[in-house]
């Protein structure tokens, strides 16, 4: 590659690559209402924090996956396999597929030489590379959503952003029960909530996510949703969750956080494309009570019944509560195994929305300002470094 292919590519070349997801952002740019932000409020990155209009240049991802500990996910994928045997009814029809991740990735096709590393999330020239190509794509701003407990590097974070360019902003909590400290059902509340403090403490943290219930959401579960309210209470971190297959528990949730005094504006419920419902009746009732809904799990198989949903949605004026991301963890999606990388939510879904008639004022409302305004806080805790 010579000096003038390695170049970044201006914004209008970037814009150009885009397609459909470039048209909106730009078409968009022109005719909406620009949002606006509570005095003081910054988008908090690892690096740096950043006034929201600094971020209006491209499209924000709220929930996706950068780093996390080896193993994870081949843990996450036998749990997961778990739940849906203990759930399963007996004489039951089989459930509908649900959207985006929800079990082992397919088998490779026999030609396809050796599967995939499951733990890319470990080698840093291969997700600096990733950022880089999600930068060019349009992404302007991108959320780790893993904290200690699924065993995310801040250091890690911290050098990809710094090569690759790509603003990333770093999480704090505590993930669902299955990845809990094994003894926290002897925890308090109180000792929760301190420890989640102490994470918000020791890195420039720009979101509490992703907070989750893995099924029907347990005891401790509840505990860790009511302790992770008061954090957010004394710090004004903003809120994104995990909700089970399919949606479980999403109102529980929302229920939990706002009694412990968080409104719902600074939430997410997280996962509901995975509630496939044509009346969208859980996820107008969330919309109601002023939270974001997610649908976090796009660019992918799971598209086809999470598209009605979103045009349904948006004819029905609810296009300020939605928000989209990819919640990122197969290799099969990296570039460099043939996916389509990091910004598929842009490049592969928005598409889709627009084919199906969503209008470009809307697709760049959610992609470059819910994200924004979700994100932007002003901070009770001056950040660290
Ligand atoms: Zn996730």
């Amino acid at each position: 590659m010579d000096r003038q292919d390695d170049r970044a590519p201006s914004r209008r070349e970037a814009l150009g690559m885009l397609g459909a997801g470039a048209a909106v952002m730009a078409a968009g740019a022109a005719n909406a209402q620009a949002p606006t932000f509570p005095k003081g409020a910054v988008i908090r990155t690892i690096l740096k924090d950043y006034a929201p209009e600094e971020l209006a240049g491209g499209a924000s991802l709220f929930h996706e996956h950068m780093s996390m500990r080896q193993g994870f996910m081949v843990d996450w994928t036998r749990y997961a396999a778990e739940t849906r045997t203990a759930n399963r009814v007996p004489n039951a029809p089989p459930p509908a597929a649900p959207a985006g991740r929800a079990g082992p990735p397919p088998a490779p096709a026999p030609t396809a030489g050796p599967p995939p590393n499951p733990d890319f999330m470990l080698d840093e020239a291969i997700v600096t590379e990733e950022m880089a190509a999600a930068k060019r794509e349009g992404i302007g701003c991108i959320v780790d959503a893993g904290h200690p407990d699924m065993g995310r590097d801040v250091a890690f974070l911290r050098r990809i952003s710094q090569r690759s360019g790509l603003p990333i902003v770093a999480s704090a909590g505590f993930y669902t029960q299955p990845f809990y400290p094994a003894d926290i059902g002897s925890w308090s509340e109180d000792r929760v909530f301190e420890a989640v403090m102490k994470q918000v403490r020791a890195n420039p943290t720009g979101a509490l996510g992703e907070i989750g219930s893995w099924d029907y959401i347990t005891k401790d579960e509840r505990k860790v949703f009511r302790a992770i309210g008061r954090v957010h209470k004394a710090t004004n971190v903003p809120i994104f969750t995990h909700t089970g297959i399919p949606g479980k528990s999403a109102l529980e949730q929302l229920d939990i956080l706002e009694d412990a005094g968080v409104d719902p504006k600074r939430v997410v419920i997280g996962h509901l494309g995975n509630l496939a419902d044509p009346n969208t009746e859980i996820q107008r009732a969330i919309i109601r009570r002023g939270a974001f809904i997610g649908f976090d799990r796009q660019g992918g198989q799971g598209d086809a019944s999470v598209v009605p949903m979103v045009v349904s949605l948006v004819a029905q004026g609810y296009a300020d509560h939605l928000m989209f991301a990819s919640d990122f963890s197969s290799p099969r999606d990296l570039k460099k195994n043939g996916g389509a990388g990091y910004a598929k939510t842009l490049t592969v879904f928005v598409p889709k929305l627009k084919a199906a008639g969503v209008p470009d004022e809307a697709l760049h409302r959610i992609m470059v300002d819910n994200p924004r305004r979700f994100l932007a806080f002003v901070p009770k805790i001056k950040r660290t470094a």
